[in-house]
């Protein structure tokens, strides 16, 4: 083995050898967090310092608790992430996983956000262990609805929606402090990994379980991994690929030589 020249030749070399673990692979899946969707506006809630996240004490207000107690206020803080997650725009991160899913590259995408990024660039299978913002339910009579007809005048008016049936508030169908994962997405989210040959981890820190255990239960299983992340995560020292970069930078470029050779 060689020693590369320069760091950009040692990053073309590690694209080339995620596109190959990527070609090779039967049934890759792909593991997402707020990174991919940093690209598109969406700040990281739990980093220190990003937006409307890290003010007014944010794990206090996004809690179950105060959605149940002090349902105005929940809502006063939710309508600006709400505004930002609405009115953004899928990334070339997100496009590219979309492309390698339709080219049979992907078969799922296990996705820690709630912004359904990945369904507005073109991504069908998709497990949202973190529950989504494109559904609302009921919290009196459970009552699910499409997100869209109410959030546009939640976002532009504050109208907090109700439910048309027992005119109960609608809670955003996201995962708050204080609440358990979706069990069927999680359900999902173990099968599809046990079943895979290759995990490719894309803008996550893998810092929130149970999600960040993932990653373990695939190389256990004997699946490659390979982590596309601009920090460093605890499993990229049993990663068969690390690229420490931008996922919206990176990942077009895996899917080019993937698609394209
Ligand atoms: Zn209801």
């Amino acid at each position: 083995m060689t020693t590369p020249a320069s760091p950009e030749l040692a990053v073309q070399t590690a694209i080339e050898d995620a596109a190959e673990l990527v070609r090779k692979a039967k049934r890759a899946v792909v593991l997402t967090g707020a990174g991919i969707s940093t690209p598109s506006g969406i700040p990281d809630f739990r980093s220190e310092g990003t937006g409307l996240w890290s003010r007014d004490e944010p794990l206090e207000v996004a809690s179950l608790n105060t959605f149940r107690t002090d349902p105005q206020r929940f809502f006063e803080w939710f309508r600006p992430l709400a505004g930002q997650i609405f009115y953004a725009n899928a990334n070339p991160a997100h496009t590219a996983l979309a492309q390698l899913e339709h080219a049979g590259h992907i078969k799922t995408i296990i996705t820690q956000n709630i912004d359904g990024l990945h369904q507005k660039a073109g991504s069908t299978c998709v497990v949202e262990t973190h529950g989504t913002m494109r559904t609302l339910i009921c919290a009196s009579c459970y009552q699910k609805y499409g997100a869209e007809i109410y959030l546009k005048p939640f976002i532009d008016e504050g109208r907090i929606p109700l439910c048309e049936l027992c005119n109960g508030i609608l809670k955003p169908d996201v995962i708050l402090f204080g609440e358990q994962l979706p069990q069927a997405a999680w359900v999902q989210a173990q099968r599809v990994v046990r079943q895979c040959d290759l995990m490719l981890v894309a803008g996550s820190s893998l810092e929130v379980l149970p999600v960040a255990g993932l990653p373990i239960q695939a190389l256990d299983r004997g699946a490659h991994l390979i982590v596309v992340n601009n920090t460093p995560t605890y499993i990229n020292v049993r990663a068969d690929v690390v690229l420490l970069k931008d996922v919206a930078s990176i990942l077009p470029e895996i899917a080019k030589r993937v698609l394209y050779g």
